[in-house]
């Protein structure tokens, strides 16, 4: 067996149950993925359209891909016929942008919005009152063709994980204060993406329902 087989298999038979894996494959080959798809992974993660395209095209149709990189609005139109996951919504543009493309191949797109939670200028993301203004625009309502379904977050890169586990902390305080506020009888608002190689155990011990890892199954990314 390989090792990336090994190490689906080592994630899928020590995770809590609450807890999905997102196979992270960018940079990755599509033999890899086959490698990580035989041994019963079924989600993966792309962080750009014009490398998740060909994947999608040439692998299996039962993976589940979900999308966690910077999303441009004009690049929505050619992954809304099939993403099952949007991890980084960062702006009411892009929400309606998703929306609208959605609609026109009648789905509906589950969406997080990603928080900025980082010390770190390179992070994307929405603080908490910018989250607060997309969830209460007038027009909010009327976008049926998506779910918010939780929120996202990266935390520093660093080893130090008391200063991750801060962020973490940080993150599911805010989670829980969304969902009371504007959730509250929308069971669907339940996830909390957070939680790569480095860091993903002090993100479970916080509430993470979603770890997106990539160099801890499929090694080292060579750019
Ligand atoms: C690359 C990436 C990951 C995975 O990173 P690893 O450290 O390889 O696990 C997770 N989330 C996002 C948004 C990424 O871009």
């Amino acid at each position: 067996m390989s090792a990336i087989a090994d190490n689906i298999k080592y994630f899928h038979s020590t995770l809590p149950p609450q807890v999905r894996l997102i196979a992270i494959s960018k940079t990755k080959s599509k033999e890899e993925i086959l490698d990580a798809y035989n041994a019963g992974q079924r989600i993966f993660g792309e962080n750009k359209v014009q490398e998740l395209l060909p994947k999608y095209e040439e692998l299996p149709k039962d993976i589940e891909w979900h999308f966690i990189g910077h999303l441009q609005t004009n690049k929505v139109r050619n992954i809304a016929s099939f993403i099952n996951f949007i991890h980084s919504v960062d702006s009411y543009k892009l929400l309606a942008e998703i929306n609208s493309e959605a609609k026109k191949h009648n789905r509906i797109i589950p969406c997080l919005l990603e928080m900025f939670i980082a010390k770190e200028e390179t992070k994307y993301g929405l603080d908490l009152d910018e989250a607060k203004a997309i969830l209460e625009n007038p027009d909010f309502f009327e976008l049926k063709n998506i779910r918010i379904a939780g929120l996202m977050g990266m935390a520093t890169y660093t080893d130090d994980m008391e200063h991750v586990r801060k962020e973490y902390r940080y993150l599911s305080e805010i989670f829980l204060a969304v969902k009371q506020q504007y959730f509250s009888s929308y069971p669907e608002f339940k996830e909390l993406s957070m939680g790569m190689s480095g860091d993903y155990p002090v993100a479970i011990e916080n509430g993470s329902t979603m770890i997106r890892v990539g160099s801890l199954i499929f090694g080292e990314r060579i750019y």
